[in-house]
């Protein structure tokens, strides 16, 4: 009852994915239109290089502003849209929108785009990203694409192949949420990824346990000797920047160095932290 006559976002799909086919289909429809309406914007979180402090890159993530749910996260409509098919649609867009708004951004700056699994097992998604870049202007190296272990693991020959079409592009991949996956190390030994991003649950205990740092720090160290960055998400305190940044780190991402924003409220200006590094040294 309670969720029948929920206003929530969660009431709302929990009831809706509790009824079966009939809801999933209205779902899909809703998504259909969302996507049609224009209903998905992107917003841009700031990476920092852990050194100086400036910009690096920015993270696009999707959101959806229903037209009475308000703000609907990625956590919650992503698994619909991979079941119905409709995350091969939505990605396109969001990669075009990327695109376009990394030409906005600073040459230095690059954008990275999440994808699905269901995006990297459909035949012409490369295809599609060598269009996109052509079609917006975009350098492919100011473009880097994220993808989790777990998707990749999925079907590893096709995510081989993907990976190796991509780079030939001179589009980088960056391995998210690293570390949650089954099995992250025969990723890194076969694929061609640049960058891994180590997942938020390892910097969440950073500051307190000895065991999530030392972790952290062997993750660390065996990127650097595989020749691939590090990203450190999801840092929140100060504590958190100063250890990730001493293992050596070249790039933070975390609600203490900036929140996911509309393009027009970034800034790319460098805070005191880059002053600070220039006058020491
Ligand atoms: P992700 O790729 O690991 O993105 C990072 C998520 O962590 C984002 O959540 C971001 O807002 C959040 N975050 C960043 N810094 C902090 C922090 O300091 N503390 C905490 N607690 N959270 C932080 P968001 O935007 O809700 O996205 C969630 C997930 O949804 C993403 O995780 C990604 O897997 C997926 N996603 C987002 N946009 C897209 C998209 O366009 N396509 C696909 N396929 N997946 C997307
Ligand atoms: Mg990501
Ligand atoms: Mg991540
Ligand atoms: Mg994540």
């Amino acid at each position: 009852k309670a969720k029948r006559n929920g206003r929530g976002k969660f009431a709302f799909f929990d009831a809706a994915e509790d009824a079966g086919v009939c809801s999933a289909r209205r779902l899909e429809s809703e998504l259909r239109r969302a996507l049609d309406e224009k209903e998905f914007r992107v917003v841009y979180q700031p990476i920092v290089s852990g050194a100086s402090g400036e910009v690096a890159a920015c993270e696009a993530l999707v959101r959806w502003q229903h037209p009475e749910l308000g703000v609907i996260s990625p956590a919650e409509f992503i698994p619909l849209a991979e079941r119905n098919g409709l995350i091969v649609g939505i990605g396109d867009w969001v990669l075009e929108q990327a695109c376009r708004d990394a030409l906005r951004m600073p040459t230095s700056v690059k954008v990275s785009v999440n994808l699905s699994r269901v995006q990297i097992s459909d035949r012409n998604f490369v295809r599609r990203v060598a269009e996109t870049l052509a079609r917006t202007g975009l350098a492919p190296e100011r473009l880097e694409l994220e993808i989790t272990e777990t998707a990749i693991i999925d079907n590893e020959r096709n995510a081989l192949r993907v990976l190796e079409e991509l780079t030939q592009l001179g589009v980088s991949v960056a391995l998210d949420d690293f570390g949650v996956g089954q099995s992250a190390f025969s990723c890194l030994r076969e694929l061609p990824i640049s960058r891994i991003k180590i997942d938020r649950s390892f910097i969440d205990d950073l500051a307190t346990d000895p065991k999530a740092r030392s972790i952290f720090v062997a993750m660390a160290t065996m990127a650097r000797s595989l020749g691939m960055k590090t990203t450190a998400e999801g840092i929140e305190t100060e504590q958190q920047r100063i250890i990730a940044a001493l293992a050596g780190c070249d790039h933070l991402q975390g609600y203490l160095l900036g929140r996911p924003e509309e393009i027009d409220s970034l800034s790319f200006d460098t805070p005191a932290l880059a002053a600070n590094g220039k006058m020491a040294g």
